[in-house]
């Protein structure tokens, strides 16, 4: 066991506040990661004030992890020493079921996954996330940072990236598509960059016109304010994929009215709140509603080459972790550009 210092909630909607956590001792197929960086997902936030079900507290979020391997165990074949790598949303699974064999862990239908943080790992002790300074994870769940990616800007890759990669790969994101991308956030502005290097045509459907600039250079052709009550009337019946990354409840009937005919929203926003939807908004045009969660582990490593072939890392603010609450409010007022990412080593 090694103790190591991290950033914990103490209890549902505490500050985070520095702590000590215990990692495992690394095993036969385990590697050690020094931390470099931890992105904030919205998802930490979710979680960290218990907004999708009860969570494990002390809680130590954060799922978007690069750093540098520094110890590996005897049976470890993929990683050395020094290598660059990540950790996503998940750090085990059954590895048996259809699913897992399948390279969709994150769909294990033996219960899940173990996710990174906020469960309970195979040997029965709570998992702990990347805003600490080490973790130990089994290779199988490691992918390698390729050169040409900095650490920094790679962290957010590892949710934010795959979570917006993997659907617009599954439903065919390419040239002719037009794809609009609802939130200009974390994933959001993550789904923009994918999609223009995928070929498609991309709108952006922000709140306001207040980030159009940025959305612009981040390779959108188009963007519009979902304030303005003209742009559904302009851009019904329009779109291919309507990839919706907002983490509150939508008004779907307006946004579904800008699908085309075969067209599909699938929705990786995850609202505390259930949400309403009329099925008329979909039988008239044989529209789709769907969602997706992040992305398997090839597909993970799939995606991190994408974006350093097309030199897509994310845009962010590098913060110390004493700036991690102030950070989380500023997501939650959608006052972020585009991902914060805390320097491990000020933990
Ligand atoms: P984020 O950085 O906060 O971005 C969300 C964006 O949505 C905001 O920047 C804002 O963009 C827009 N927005 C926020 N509140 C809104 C409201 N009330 N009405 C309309 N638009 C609003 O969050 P994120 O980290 O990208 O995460 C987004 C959601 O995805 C969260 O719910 C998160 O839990 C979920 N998530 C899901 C997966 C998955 O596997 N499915 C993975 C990661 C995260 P504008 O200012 O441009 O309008
Ligand atoms: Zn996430
Ligand atoms: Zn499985």
């Amino acid at each position: 066991m090694t103790t190591v210092a991290a950033y914990a909630a103490p209890a549902p909607k505490a500050p985070l506040e520095r702590t000590t956590i215990e990692r495992r001792a690394v095993g036969e197929f385990d590697v050690l990661i020094d931390i470099e960086f931890a992105g904030i997902c919205h998802s930490d936030i979710h979680q960290a004030q218990d907004g999708w079900r009860p969570g494990i507290f002390p809680m130590v979020p954060g799922h978007e992890i690069a750093g540098v391997v520094s110890e590996v165990g005897s049976g470890v074949t993929r990683f050395a020493v020094g290598d660059r790598v990540g950790v996503g949303c998940m750090v085990d699974s059954c590895r048996e079921c259809d699913n897992c064999r399948a390279g969709l862990e994150q769909y294990c239908t033996k219960g899940g996954p173990t996710w990174t943080y906020n469960d309970t790992g195979k040997d029965g002790e709570p998992t702990y996330g990347g805003y600490a300074q080490k973790i130990v994870v089994d290779e199988n769940f490691v992918v390698r940072v390729p050169e040409g990616l900095s650490l920094d800007v790679a962290a957010p890759l590892l949710c934010a990236g795959i979570t917006t990669y993997s659907p617009l790969r599954h439903w065919n994101a390419g040239p002719g598509k037009k794809v609009a991308v609802v939130g200009l956030g974390g994933l959001g502005h993550m789904g923009v960059k994918i999609a223009h290097a995928m070929g498609a045509e991309v709108t952006v459907l922000s709140q306001s016109l207040r980030k159009k600039d940025d959305g612009l250079r981040l390779g959108a052709d188009h963007y519009y304010a979902t304030g303005d009550p003209d742009t559904f009337e302009e851009l019904a019946g329009t779109f291919d994929i309507i990839l919706n990354t907002v983490s509150a409840p939508l008004d779907f009937a307006a946004y579904l009215s800008l699908l085309r005919t075969d067209g599909t929203m699938v929705n990786v926003g995850l609202p505390e709140e259930p949400v309403q939807i009329v099925l008329q908004s979909l039988f008239g045009n044989r529209r789709s509603i769907s969602s997706s969660g992040i992305g398997g582990i090839a597909e993970t490593q799939e995606m991190l080459d994408f974006c350093a072939q097309h030199g897509l890392g994310a845009e962010i603010e590098l913060i110390s972790a004493a700036e991690i609450n102030e950070a989380y409010e500023r997501v939650q007022a959608s006052d972020v550009r585009y991902r914060f990412v805390i320097d491990t080593a000020t933990i």
